[in-house]
């Protein structure tokens, strides 16, 4: 099947009111092209030497997240266009967006990364880390910076009640933090979660945003 088709088989998978994010990391500038024609504007890259070259081939209109591990000194490669950083996982890391975004004029959202696998090699916050980070961030020190919500990634197991568990315990952290810290923010409104392999049961848990890469564009090499 083409990248269209798959495109407008998963989207009529998933409600309206959940955002597909189009995972085109590894794939070229033709491919995210496809979709884009196909009429996908929202798409996910992991790398940020990658996303920066493939952009300059690609419409201004994209929205573009970036979902992989971010080192510090890269942020200021894709500060002047990135509109999620969905991958926010230290403080270090928090306080560099701020002084990237505020260098550009830019408000860039971000997702704070909650650890709920069982695996040790992904990547996030704990939920207590999560608390102690708001509880001691100051949000006013962050103009630059809309904390929009919580991401994360199920563990890669053919076992759905362990998935949907996980999912489950992070949306109730979700609405856990956005009761206590952000009540009277509108912008706390994105929980990001679900893949290829396990976006229906995080759709089912509560997601809000799936981001969704060989399913549309194949395997990756
Ligand atoms: C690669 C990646 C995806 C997409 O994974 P698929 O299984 O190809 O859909 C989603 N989220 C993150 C954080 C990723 O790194």
């Amino acid at each position: 099947m083409s990248i269209s088709e798959n495109i407008s088989r998963i989207k009529k998978t998933i409600p309206d009111t959940v955002t597909l994010v189009a995972v085109s990391k590894f794939h070229p500038a033709e491919a995210v092209m496809e979709a884009y024609n196909a009429g996908q504007r929202v798409f996910g890259e992991s790398r940020a030497q990658e996303l920066v070259a493939k952009r300059h081939h690609l419409p201004t209109d994209i929205e573009w997240h970036f979902i992989g591990q971010l080192q510090t000194n890269k942020v200021k490669e894709i500060a002047p266009f990135i509109q999620m950083i969905q991958s926010l996982d230290s403080l270090k890391l928090l306080n560099e967006i701020e002084k990237q975004a505020a260098k550009y004029h830019r408000v860039i959202r971000v997702l704070l990364e909650i650890h709920i696998a069982a695996e040790e090699t992904k990547s996030g916050f704990s939920p207590d880390e999560c608390r102690a980070l708001l509880e001691t961030c100051p949000l006013q020190n962050y103009p630059h910076v809309q904390i929009a919500g919580l991401m994360g990634m199920a563990t890669n197991t053919d076992d759905t009640d362990q998935i949907r568990r996980e999912f489950e315990n992070l949306e109730h952290l979700y609405q856990e933090i956005k009761t206590r810290y952000f009540s009277d923010k509108t912008y706390f409104n994105t929980l990001s979660m679900g893949m290829s392999a396990d976006y229906p049961l995080a759709i089912e848990a509560g997601s809000t945003m799936v981001r969704i890469g060989s399913s549309i564009f194949g395997e990756r090499d």
